[in-house]
């Protein structure tokens, strides 16, 4: 597994500024592959998938090439949907975030375009757009290209899938032909063959290769779980299977981080490996797990390169890894020397086609499991600490302490069993916190409406809604609760995940309310705000 620091591919002070504090550890594969050419100003044809870390891949190189001085607009980076758009566009907007002067704008159909053509007239560098409305601008003059000297296409294939190619065609002739053209698909069917042959030149074809990989032969299960239920849910998992030692691997820094503190708030002996530690923190981590006074160790992939410890009893995915072979060398960490090993996958929405991804090239089985209930994990704990109780009672002089019992018994007239069960009570500790609602992934499919083309979809059920209000207005998610119960009389418990962006926010709400949702928030404000709220689809094709 090739490993490639972001200090090596030399990217400007702001932009390793900017990397560091979203905590990515390692270029990952896609990345290793892809920026160093892009940086050479070649046409690529890059064929990564979600998750790869595929928005970076080709953000980064371009970052590196806008001037910052030049108000016009310098690269267009089409993309098949509002949602991907917009999640483009935040993610650009990270990236430079220690850039001064650059102006990024997703556009995108279904947005007042009066609004849009104000914000175009502010002098943008970098668009993010459906090519529907992008077309639209040109159309209206409203968006000129004669200083575009970068074209990205992301997720090509969504958008020929989509009925796009013509629109593409005719955008990428008005591009001035000294260009660079990158092109990003998951897939490589013939039609992106063919706008690669027509509009791009003597490209280099990226990709990862993938090695024949041997997958240990251990158990292998995935959770649906949505973000903000994964710290509970691999709590709930630590109690039930209760390893003794156990792997939880994260895909950055940050999240390694977070995590160990919030695993340490719950009571749990868990310590972090990172890039970022010293020689002697690192040693005094690994000499920790060793001896198993650190029972849980949460690390990246990077940093659990040189673990060696034999009797890890689980591995778990916190976070689906960026690529297959990490996959398999995260779980090469179990069922060492002989022992049995568990691996356990929490995925979150659409990250189940990674899932399907690494199956397919590990030629392996992962196993859908159900989230153990509260009462699974109450009753397991309990079966294992009296096991440990018939152990002592065995083992151990416990004469004087039954002395005190039977005073406590006398004095207070319990009963022997009760006293029992509140010691049990005792040890078992604080109750988990709720989980409503886990869906499945083919719920989870099935509630995507117009399946992958339509971006991340809503769950079962639910119809996802846009709104043009986010984190930068102040807003959190219980505004947008507070404002959807209040306003329509739907019970706040019935609204479903929310995505918030910077300036955006994502909402699933039940089918059959989103009419009279929508009708209710014409009217309303959120925070002393006027809002837009409409369904994520609508238009966002156009
Ligand atoms: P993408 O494939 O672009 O949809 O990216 C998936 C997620 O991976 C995003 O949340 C990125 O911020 C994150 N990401 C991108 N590059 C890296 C990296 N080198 N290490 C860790 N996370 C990354």
């Amino acid at each position: 597994m090739e490993e490639l620091r972001f200090d090596e591919l030399g990217l400007q002070e702001a932009l390793m500024r900017a990397v560091a504090d979203m905590g990515f550890e390692a270029a990952s594969p896609i990345q290793a592959q892809a920026i160093p050419v892009e940086l050479e100003g070649r046409d690529v044809i890059g064929q990564a998938q979600t998750g790869t870390g595929k928005t970076a891949a080709f953000s980064l190189p371009l970052l590196e090439k806008i001037d910052p001085k030049n108000k016009k607009l310098q690269s267009l980076i089409l993309c098949p949907t509002r949602e991907l758009a917009i999640q483009v566009a935040e993610e650009i907007r990270k990236l430079a975030k220690y850039m001064h002067g650059i102006k990024i704008l997703p556009i995108y159909g279904g947005q007042d375009i009066v609004k849009q053509i104000r914000s175009l007239k502010g002098g943008v560098q970098i668009i993010i757009g459906t090519p529907g409305r992008v077309m639209d601008h040109m159309r209206r003059k409203t968006i000129k290209l004669d200083h575009v000297h970068t074209v990205i296409l992301d997720e090509a294939d969504e958008m020929l899938n989509m009925g796009f190619v013509e629109d593409i065609e005719t955008i990428l002739e008005s591009v001035p032909e000294e260009r660079q053209t990158v092109l990003f698909s998951a897939t490589m069917p013939e039609a992106i063959m063919n706008i690669a042959k027509n509009f791009q030149k003597d490209p280099v074809l990226v990709r990862v290769l993938k090695k024949e990989l041997t997958v240990p032969k251990i158990g292998q299960y995935y959770y649906m779980v949505r973000q903000k239920n994964k710290a509970e849910v691999l709590s709930r998992l630590l109690d039930m299977y209760n390893p003794k030692l156990s792997l939880v691997f994260c895909n950055t820094k940050k999240m390694v981080d977070e995590l160990v503190n919030e695993l340490q708030g719950r009571g749990y002996f868990a310590e972090g490996l990172h890039g970022d530690l010293k020689q002697s923190q690192r040693d005094r981590v690994m000499a920790g797990f060793r001896n198993g006074k650190t029972e849980i160790l949460v690390a990246t992939d990077v940093a659990a390169r040189g673990i060696d410890v034999d009797d890890v009893e689980a591995v778990f995915n916190y976070d689906i890894p960026q690529d297959e072979e990490y996959y398999v060398h995260r779980i090469g960490r179990t069922g060492r020397a002989g022992r049995e090993g568990m691996a356990f996958s929490l995925v979150v929405g659409r990250e189940i086609y990674k899932l399907k991804d690494i199956q397919r090239y590990c030629k392996t089985k992962i196993h859908e499991r159900q989230i153990p209930s509260v009462n699974d994990v109450t009753k397991i704990k309990t079966d294992n600490i009296l096991t440990r109780m018939s152990k002592i009672i065995e083992e151990e002089d416990l004469g004087s302490l039954i002395q005190a019992i039977e005073e406590k018994i006398n004095e207070e007239e319990y009963s022997s069993l009760e006293l029992a069960a509140a010691f049990l009570k005792d040890i078992l500790g604080e109750e988990s916190e709720e989980i409503e609602e886990i869906y499945s992934p083919e719920q989870w499919e099935e509630g995507r409406g117009r399946g992958r083309k339509s971006g991340r979809g809503a769950e079962a059920g639910m119809t996802r809604l846009f709104i043009n209000i986010g984190k930068k207005q102040g807003i959190r998610p219980g505004d947008i609760v507070g404002a959807i119960a209040g306003e329509s009389g739907i019970p706040g418990k019935m609204i479903g995940s929310i995505d918030m962006y910077d300036r955006y926010t994502f909402v699933d709400v039940p089918r059959g309310q989103v009419s009279a949702i929508i009708k209710a928030m014409k009217k309303s404000k959120i925070k002393g705000k006027s809002v837009n709220v409409e369904r994520a689809n609508n238009a966002s094709n156009s």
